[in-house]
């Protein structure tokens, strides 16, 4: 079999942006002969760092990264600096990682202490003196994952790219991943509001005795819904990078 590693392009290649073709040598001005774009549109200069990597308070700067990630993801990955260092980067996903472990953490120890009292289990867990602690030590679990997964998911999307001649080494899919972190904010909502919401309904006996299942059954498909957003998302990003010259 031949060895796909072989064809992929060097850091100095200039890449089209619309089809990946080798540019290398074409006069300003030139399309690119594959696809036709106009070789300006895959210049360099059009990547720049996130506002999030700009100076200002760093409260705006976040919000207005977040929101760019979330609201046009494209964008964002089409015109982000694929080659700086993770440092700016990496603050910005442990703060997104931070954020939704927390929210997942509370969800945690919402559905824990439900399936508890579900069984007519003695729970310690109804106490309220635990219901920080848990809750913390389930924010902690999450995080954790969450840096795991995005490490590994990291040397994944290299090796695969790696395979099919794509250029994405792994400190532009880590960077990549950083910035991706935002879109665990509203998939880490969601769950955080239907298992607290429905938690509060069983609490207020304003739950039906059929609803168990029904909750059980929406969580399920927020479960495959969210896997495929993330899925999604992902996907926009390395799109958007893996022709990337600057
Ligand atoms: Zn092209």
């Amino acid at each position: 079999m031949a060895n796909a590693l072989a064809n992929i392009p060097a850091e100095s290649d200039v890449l089209c942006e619309g089809c990946g073709y080798v540019l290398n040598g074409l006069p300003d001005g030139a399309n690119c002969p594959e696809c036709g774009k106009p070789t300006s549109e895959s210049a360099a200069t059009l990547r720049h760092g996130a506002a999030w990597e700009q100076p200002g308070p760093a409260l705006r700067r976040f919000i207005s990264t977040t929101h760019e990630v979330l609201a046009h993801p494209t964008r964002f990955y089409r015109s982000l600096a694929t080659r700086k260092t993770r440092e700016s980067s990496n603050r910005f996903a442990r703060a997104h990682w931070a954020i939704a472990s927390v929210l997942l953490g509370v969800a945690a120890y919402a559905h824990f202490s439900w399936y508890l009292y579900l069984g007519n289990l003695p729970s310690a867990l109804d106490r309220w003196n635990y219901t920080i602690p848990v809750t913390l030590i389930f924010a902690m679990i999450v995080y954790l994952m969450l840096s795991a997964t995005t490490q590994v998911a990291g040397w994944l999307t290299t090796l695969e790219a790696g395979f099919w001649g794509m250029r994405l080494p792994l400190p532009v899919v880590l960077r990549g991943l950083d910035y991706h972190a935002a879109h665990y904010l509203p998939v880490a909502l969601v769950s955080c509001a239907t298992i607290v919401g429905y938690r509060l309904l069983v609490y207020w006996h304003l739950a039906g005795s059929l609803s168990a299942p029904m909750y059980l059954y929406v969580l399920c498909g927020e479960v495959i819904l969210g896997a495929i957003y993330l899925f999604k998302t992902y996907w926009i990003g390395m799109k958007n990078m893996m022709y990337a010259n600057g």
